[in-house]
């Protein structure tokens, strides 16, 4: 009958979801994702990925960036 009335709702538009946001604990600031060359053990990974605060600088690896570079390494030491 009246079933032509389909309505979408992107309800997560606007709506920012970032699981694992980490803030940097002196700046109260969200890191925000860089790359860049990071060596490691001798060996220069290319590429890692890694969060920085924005305002002073400091740079962090998530749990999962950690994960990526031991992944990394590990295929550069084969
Ligand atoms: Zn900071």
């Amino acid at each position: 009958m009246a079933d032509d009335k389909t309505q979408v709702i992107d309800e997560t538009k606007g709506k920012d979801v970032k699981a694992g946001a980490l803030l940097c604990p002196v700046c109260c600031v969200e890191y925000v994702e860089v790359a860049f060359d990071f060596k490691v053990n001798g060996v220069v990974l290319h590429d890692v990925a890694a969060l920085r605060c924005p305002k002073c600088g400091e740079e962090v690896f998530s749990p999962q960036q950690q994960q990526e570079i031991r992944k990394k390494s590990a295929i550069t030491f084969i």
